[in-house]
């Protein structure tokens, strides 16, 4: 039989109050509870066995008087899942557990919640969108407006949203009876009890509609092209997401409409190369251009400027064009434009300029 610490499990001294061990067990079982991403079936099992019988004053000194273990074939210590799901190795335990407590705690999760939170189901929300769309490299630096075409679950032009053929309305739920909900014998880890769940013939929302919208069957909504334009602010880097609230699918009846997130692709240019907000390029220059020093017209996103080669610049320069890179999309200002400069070093020459590079040669000795 394997030796358990109750009080270690639930991270607690063993003088802890009944209050202590219920806020221990509700932390821990949140936090491994298996249905939940990162959860932990087996030290689920393990919190909720310590719970049970520490929970249980009876039990509790039963337990702390014979140690970490039980004496007896019908030990909590060598307790089983199992056994517990099935009403428990303790005769009676199911009267002392809290069941509103435990209620409150796994409604959500097991979907068998209390009443009142199931009364006035809300109807279906519509989901979120995702779309990318691709726009061009100077667009990213202006701004642009942009306009998107997609089809989506949009409310219904029948019945405008209604979800009711001509004047037919909604009538009560026969099957609730428009409570929303319906009793119902639930087998769970702590044994069999009644439990509330969402009705299925109305889903929860107590009434149900006499004669559905031929057009959409009484949801309300229908798919349809949508076209609309969405401004994408100067700035916008690669893979920024855009979200427009409300413009996902339309809720069923009127339910709250998902949202639509727009995630926007910036398309290479030939000229730049973009780095957070500056821009950099390349310029060539030839030899006398570095020696003597000259000035260039480069292209920037703000059009050609003119920039000043100073006398004695060497390959691989960087030259700083402040302010013109790209707009910041969050603060005001904008990045700097970074040109590299390259020293061409002519590969063929003709004779005039062969006998020019020897006589600088010569200078040179
Ligand atoms: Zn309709
Ligand atoms: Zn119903």
């Amino acid at each position: 039989m394997a030796k358990k610490d109750y009080y270690e499990i639930l991270g607690i001294s063993k003088n802890a109050s009944q209050d202590e061990i219920k806020k221990a067990f509700r932390k821990l079982a949140h936090q491994h509870h298996p249905d939940k991403g990162g959860g932990n079936e087996e030290k689920f099992k393990e919190i909720n066995e310590a719970y049970q019988v520490l929970s249980d004053t009876q039990k509790r000194e039963q337990y702390d008087q014979f140690g970490t273990t039980f004496e007896g074939g019908a030990g909590a210590g060598g307790a089983h899942w199992q056994d517990f799901a099935q009403g428990g190795p303790f005769g009676g335990f199911r009267a002392n557990v809290d069941f509103n407590d435990i209620g409150d705690l796994f409604g959500d999760m097991f979907g068998f919640g209390s009443a009142r939170g199931r009364r006035g189901h809300k109807r279906k929300e519509g989901r979120d969108l995702e779309i990318d769309t691709a726009i061009e490299f100077m667009d990213a630096v202006r701004g642009v407006t942009k306009r998107i075409t997609l089809e989506k679950l949009q409310e219904c032009e029948s019945c405008r949203g209604s979800g009711s053929e001509g004047k037919g309305g909604v009538k009560t739920c026969s099957t609730c009876g428009g409570a929303g909900v319906v009793e119902q014998a639930q087998r769970t880890f702590f044994g069999t009890f009644t439990s509330q769940s969402v009705c299925p013939a109305c889903h929860g929302e107590g009434s149900v509609i006499e004669k559905p919208c031929s057009k959409c069957r009484g949801e309300g909504r229908a798919l349809k092209e949508h076209a609309f334009e969405v401004t994408i602010p100067p700035g916008v880097a690669e893979g920024t997401t855009l979200r427009m609230e409300g413009k996902g699918e339309a809720g069923v009846r009127g339910a709250a409409a998902g949202n639509l997130f727009i995630t926007v692709h910036v398309k290479p240019d030939s000229r730049f190369r973009r780095e957070h907000d500056d821009v950099h390029s390349d310029a060539s220059i030839t030899l006398p251009q570095a020696v003597l020093g000259d000035s260039i017209r480069v292209p920037t996103v703000d059009g050609q400027v003119d920039v000043k080669i100073p006398a004695g610049t060497q390959s691989a320069t960087v030259i700083r064009l402040k302010g013109k890179g790209i707009p910041h999309l969050e603060s005001a200002g904008r990045g700097d434009h970074l040109l590299h400069i390259t020293v061409a070093v002519p590969t063929r020459v003709n004779r005039k300029q062969r006998e020019l590079y020897e006589a600088l040669a010569k200078e040179e000795e």
